[in-house]
């Protein structure tokens, strides 16, 4: 395999021609997302764009104008993908995208002398390595490198960089002698044509497909950011070089300006200031935790002490977390109050809990749910989760109330004495509930509410009734007439 950019990587356009063109897919991921192209593949009679190899990724480029998505090889050819075809036989012109190819002609480079230069100097052999899009990293067969050792490393480099060592490209045939004395991980299995070795003069012969710089003064300058811990006994070196190195200072000089801006110190101070802040965050949040724990406490004794707390609560904060909710429903007896409880923002999302008998807590949940687009879950008399939005939130309170209100009564109307009216009433709201929703429930509920009240003042009177009758049947009053008197006088 030789392209035209590996017999020289300089050349940035080509005019050859197409020799196929088939429709193809390409799968890649766009934004953290995998999605599928659909395209052509081209093959030409000869390319500048790099298939990828040797840890180069592939280049970018133009085929007559049309976009360059992917080049990859397969045997002795590249395979260019484009998302509208060229007509086979036709001329092209073929243009790579520069700025890419040639940051990893110095990326690619630069490892070949970083690689060289280690194993000189401490013994230590390059396992693997990767050109990533903003940094680069070397994996040294060593358990660490000492500071020291990545000082004079980089010296070494950059000594050489400055030494204006040229690069040459030898092609030899698979079965010449010299072969075997380069540095090598290995052919790939489908690997064609002559053998190509990278030769760094007096530095390093090592066997590479990829395109590299002609001379070492092309790579202007080598980082070594420093180093990583690698898989077991490895270490990773991380670097950077040529215009990578430029850009890294100038968007370290942006960072540190607006730091400059931020924290009111100069850039040797930036440190300790944050060090700073910090703790006094963290403390400001323990002291914010606990007063909002304290709040909790005093919120549901405050209810507690209310002699006309009724036995329904509800309560909105916008500061507040689950924690918040829970010392609430922990401290209130949920056996016989109803709570509902939320954080967050009024309109927006936040979080819930309603808490109260279980039964009931297992009906309305999923309905508090759906009014709150929210998600979340329940058991033992609570429900709690997560709402997308609180701005039902007095829907949902009105709801739980009447809802309330209207079981609480039918609890009174339970005792044998006016069994009748209960199993009226009870079967009155259950069919309700089942067969209404919304506004509709709410209003029926009202009147049920209403006409509940009704049946308590009759119930009382009755009591009353029956009482004073046993009075009268025991000689305890003389004359009913008298009972009849004061109940009037009651009715009044
Ligand atoms: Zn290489």
């Amino acid at each position: 395999m030789a392209f035209q950019c590996q017999r020289d990587s300089y050349m940035r356009e080509l005019v050859t021609s197409v020799v196929s063109c088939s429709p193809a897919e390409l799968q890649r991921e766009a934004s953290g997302k995998k999605e599928t192209v659909k395209g052509f593949n081209v093959k030409l009679l000869d390319t500048v764009l790099f298939p990828e190899g040797g840890g180069q990724p592939d280049d970018r480029g133009l085929i007559g104008g049309v976009p360059v998505l992917r080049v990859t090889r397969l045997g002795p050819d590249a395979v260019h993908f484009v998302a509208s075809p060229v007509q086979v036989g036709q001329e092209v012109r073929v243009e790579v995208d520069w700025e890419r190819r040639f940051d990893h002609m110095q990326q690619h480079s630069g490892q070949h002398l970083i690689t060289a230069v280690a194993e000189n100097l401490f013994g230590y052999r390059t396992t693997s390595w990767e050109l990533g899009r903003q940094r680069s990293t070397i994996e040294l067969d060593a358990p660490s490198v000492t500071p020291a050792q990545l000082r004079a490393l980089e010296d070494s480099v950059n000594e050489k960089i400055r030494g204006h060592v040229p690069v040459n490209v030898q092609l030899l045939s698979v079965d010449d002698p010299a072969v075997e004395k380069v540095r090598s991980r290995g052919l790939p299995d489908d690997h064609a044509g002559p053998i190509r070795i990278i030769d760094i003069e007096g530095v390093d012969a090592n066997m590479c497909c990829g395109t590299h710089v002609s001379n070492l003064s092309h790579l202007q300058v080598i980082k070594l950011l420093g180093t990583e811990k690698g898989k077991k006994n490895k270490t990773n070196l991380v670097f950077l070089v040529g215009n990578r190195v430029l850009r890294y200072a100038e968007k370290s000089y942006s960072t540190e300006r607006s730091l400059v801006s931020l924290l009111k110190t100069g850039p040797d101070e930036h440190v300790e200031a944050v060090d700073k802040l910090q703790k006094s965050v963290k403390l400001l949040q323990k002291t914010n935790l606990s007063l909002l724990r304290d709040v909790a406490v005093l919120v549901a004794q405050n209810f507690k002490n209310n002699p006309q707390r009724g036995n329904f609560f509800s309560l909105h904060r916008k500061e507040g977390d689950n924690e918040f909710m829970s010392i609430i429903a922990n401290e209130i007896n949920t056996e016989e109050t109803q709570l509902f409880l939320t954080v967050g923002e009024e309109k927006g999302p936040g979080l819930f809990l309603l808490a109260g008998p279980s039964g009931r807590v297992a009906e309305m949940g999923p309905r508090v749910l759906e009014m709150l687009q929210g998600k979340g879950a329940g058991k033992n008399g609570r429900f709690q989760g997560k709402a997308n939005s609180l701005a039902r939130r007095a829907e949902v309170e009105a709801l739980l109330q009447q809802q309330h209100t209207a079981e609480g009564d039918e609890q009174v109307f339970q005792a044998p004495a006016n069994a009748v009216t209960a199993v009226t009433v009870h079967s009155c709201t259950r069919g309700l509930r089942s067969s209404l929703t919304g506004s509709e429930y709410s209003r029926m509920a009202r009147k049920s509410t209403t006409m509940v009240r009704r049946m308590r003042t009759m119930k009382r009177h009755l009591n009353l009734f029956h009482t004073m009758n046993f009075m009268v049947l025991h000689g305890l009053v003389n004359q009913k007439k008298d009972v009849s008197g004061r109940l009037r006088g009651m009715n009044s």
